[in-house]
């Protein structure tokens, strides 16, 4: 039984990896802060004898024995990253610092929940792991994008100088049951929006793409990733290559939904990246994995959930 830790356990990635580790038998601390996550997302794992769950923020230290850590605490939604920016940085770059530190003491593996954002606003396409990026340093979104940056640093300076076992996982955007329905994310966004009977906010000309991969391939990529040779770190893009554009993505949606929402258009945020597609070459050579869930049939799951959740439609 493997002691493994899970860092945002309670949040949207977090209780879906919680749920994947007790299915094969580890033994799982989650921590959360409960800044986004919630209670009810591990609720029904509570009372379940190899699930511990304790209120912890990664910025201060942790002392517990561990065998794996999945370091994933971390507002991912603009809104909530935005809403306390130096906390945002604090968790990324004190909180990978406490893990790293946390891992070097016990001799844990260690996986970070990095992002593409590190691409930032992208000028190669699709986006392989030897592209640098191309990011503003001082922008509103430079918190969550450099925090992320300054962690896989730290990953790799631990890496080469304590000789830790590291892996860091570029996640492209994902999406499925469990998303907060407030955090203003597109997919969770044109959901509730079409269930409500609201209009579908667009912003800018909706012509910029993602790639979004459903949550339940995203945890297979991410327990491949952790099980995989000590001596493959990565950088390792895990996503679904499927690029849609954001009109693309709210016809997807209405045509599931039904109902009779209009789409609305709104400013386009600053520095929203135009285009993002994973180039999962590495993953397939490496891991051996691909995504195997569609748009469709994850957009049918996620709107499932929202309308038993919020009791819409
Ligand atoms: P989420 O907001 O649902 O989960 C983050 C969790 O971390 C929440 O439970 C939150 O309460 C917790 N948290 C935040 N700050 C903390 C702190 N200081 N101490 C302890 N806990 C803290 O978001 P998510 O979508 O589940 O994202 C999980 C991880 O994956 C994040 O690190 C995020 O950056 C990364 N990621 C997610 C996506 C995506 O599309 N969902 C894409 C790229 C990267
Ligand atoms: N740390 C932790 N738990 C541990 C060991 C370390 O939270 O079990 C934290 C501690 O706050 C420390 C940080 O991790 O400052 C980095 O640890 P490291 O051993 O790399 O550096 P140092 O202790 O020398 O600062
Ligand atoms: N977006 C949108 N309408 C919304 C929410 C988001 O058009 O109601 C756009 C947003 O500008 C961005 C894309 O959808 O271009 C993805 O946004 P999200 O916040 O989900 O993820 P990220 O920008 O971090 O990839």
């Amino acid at each position: 039984m493997k002691k493994t830790l899970v860092t945002g356990g309670a949040g949207f990635l977090g209780s879906h990896l919680c749920d994947k580790l007790i299915e094969r038998g580890d033994d799982v601390l989650c921590i959360d802060n409960f800044f986004t996550g919630s209670k009810e997302n591990i609720s029904h794992l509570i009372g379940h004898k190899s699930f511990e769950l304790m209120r912890h923020d990664v910025t201060f230290p942790l002392y517990v024995e561990v065998e794996r850590i999945f370091n994933l605490a971390c507002p991912a939604s603009p809104i909530h990253y935005r809403h306390d920016p130096v906390q945002t940085t604090k968790t990324s770059v004190h909180g990978a610092i406490n893990m790293l530190g946390l891992a070097k003491r016990t001799k844990a593996r260690i996986l970070q929940a990095s992002t593409s954002e590190v691409y930032g606003d992208p000028d190669v396409h699709p986006q392989p792991e030897s592209y640098w990026g191309r990011v503003n340093t001082i922008g509103i979104r430079s918190c969550y994008d450099e925090g992320k940056r300054c962690a896989e640093t730290l990953f790799f300076d631990y890496y080469r100088q304590h000789q830790l076992e590291i892996k860091v996982m570029r996640i492209f955007n994902t999406y499925g049951p469990r998303m907060h329905p407030n955090d203003g994310r597109v997919v969770s966004n044109f959901i509730v929006q079409a269930l409500k009977g609201e209009n579908i906010t667009i912003y800018g000309d909706g012509q910029q793409t993602r790639s979004f991969c459903y949550v339940d391939d995203l945890i297979d990529g991410m327990v491949t990733f952790m099980d995989s040779a000590a001596d493959f770190t990565g950088p390792v893009n895990i996503g679904n290559p499927g690029e849609f554009t954001m009109l693309e993505l709210a016809e997807n949606v209405l045509h599931l939904v039904g109902g009779k929402s209009k789409l609305s258009f709104h400013d386009l945020p600053q520095d929203d990246p135009k285009q993002r597609q994973p180039d999962i070459a590495l993953a397939k050579s490496a891991l051996n994995w691909e995504p195997k869930v569609c748009l469709k049939d994850g957009l049918k799951e996620t709107v499932s959930y929202f309308r038993k959740t919020l009791k819409l439609g």
